[in-house]
């Protein structure tokens, strides 16, 4: 059975959280007690990292944590996944970013991350060498300045938040000295998988770039402890509004009480659910893919249940570059020539008159 991480005495930096990951076979062998089947090759084709702090959440084999980030050998096997699943090559006019809606752009500045999840949609790239470097950087703010409807710049990669701060800073300092660039947000998963990252030095060092959004990550009620707390605390109180993106995931956070749990807690850490992610059909990850029905159930779920705070859009980033879509259960079952069949929350139906 599983072996407890490690014991320490004083509250370890991040970095050193960072150094004791879980990155090799013999590594996982040791804490798991046994072996996975092809597990070097799992790992050579798609990199593991489980930092000391995300290992410490999991408390069974195949538990919603264990999933996420313990790589498995159906990985190997996923045939239907697509290489790149979003065409992101395609609208990629430089390595390292995309520009794919009129108004804004991803740019890609980091490809460390502080755990490896198994679903990732850009697994094919993140943790490896060459897909950002200073060059990648540099030719990303040139782009941005010579692109004057580009309002709204997101950092994501990998990480944003695994750069050193004064690396993040000297990004972030860029982007505030384009006078088009109005919004700057960050990808990170980082509230979630390592929490201890977020020092008030971060948090101070973003603030000086305002407006900056963050958006974060978590997938299961587990993931939200009183360090995640802490973090989102922290940002929130530098004035940095906190948005989720959840990605729904098969065996992992794939019902309605579980998500229920999880957009309600979410709340209590001032953290505003955003997105609900179908997940994208990235090459090794099929065995984490739902029914888009599922999805619908959960919206349901929510929608009227609790709190409107609650409800993230649910969205299907289409294959082949087809962009976000959201997707709503069907509200609207008539429509009459004065009035809207319209199903509430409780399943009854109610007309709507149309007077104009
Ligand atoms: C998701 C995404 C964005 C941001 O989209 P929003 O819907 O504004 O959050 C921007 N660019 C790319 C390429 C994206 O995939
Ligand atoms: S943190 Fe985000 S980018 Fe990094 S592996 Fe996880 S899902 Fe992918």
């Amino acid at each position: 059975m599983l072996r407890s991480a490690p014991k320490r005495h004083s509250v370890p930096s991040w970095k050193e959280f960072l150094s004791q990951s879980i990155e090799t076979a013999e590594d996982l062998k040791q804490w798991l007690g046994s072996d996975i089947p092809r597990i070097k090759d799992t790992i050579r084709r798609f990199p593991m990292r489980i930092n000391p702090y995300y290992l410490g959440l999991i408390t069974a084999q195949d538990d919603p944590i264990y999933r996420q980030c313990v790589p498995d050998p159906r990985e190997l096997e996923d045939m239907q996944g697509s290489v790149d699943p979003l065409a992101e090559e395609r609208y990629s006019p430089l390595p390292g970013l995309t520009h794919r809606y009129p108004d804004r752009v991803m740019f890609l500045v980091s490809n460390q991350c502080a755990v490896y999840c198994r679903f990732c949609n850009r697994k094919r790239k993140v943790g490896r060498q060459g897909f950002v470097t200073k060059q990648t950087i540099k030719e990303g703010l040139s782009y941005i300045k010579a692109h004057k409807e580009v309002r709204d710049v997101l950092l994501s990669g990998g990480d944003p938040l695994l750069l050193e701060t004064s690396e993040l800073e000297n990004i972030l300092r860029s982007l505030r000295k384009i006078p088009h660039v109005e919004i700057i947000r960050i990808g990170t998963r980082v509230p979630c998988t390592l929490p201890q990252r977020v020092t008030q030095r971060l948090a101070s060092v973003i603030a000086k770039f305002h407006p900056v959004y963050i958006n974060t990550h978590f997938n299961h009620p587990r993931e939200i402890t009183s360090e995640a707390a802490k973090a989102c605390t922290t940002l929130a109180d530098a004035g940095i509004p906190l948005g989720c993106q959840t990605v729904l995931l098969r065996g992992v956070n794939d019902n309605t009480e579980t998500m229920r749990q999880l957009m309600q807690r979410l709340l209590t850490i001032r953290v505003r659910p955003y997105y609900l992610f179908q997940c994208d059909q990235a090459r090794g990850t099929a065995h984490f893919w739902t029914h888009p029905q599922k999805g619908l159930e959960i919206i349901a779920s929510l929608v009227g249940h609790t709190s409107g705070l609650c409800v993230p859009h649910y969205c299907i980033d289409l294959p082949g570059g087809g962009g976000k879509v959201p997707l709503l259960p069907q509200y609207i079952q008539g429509v009459k020539e004065k009035h809207l069949v319209i199903k509430n929350y409780e399943g009854k139906l109610c007309n709507y008159p149309i007077y104009c």
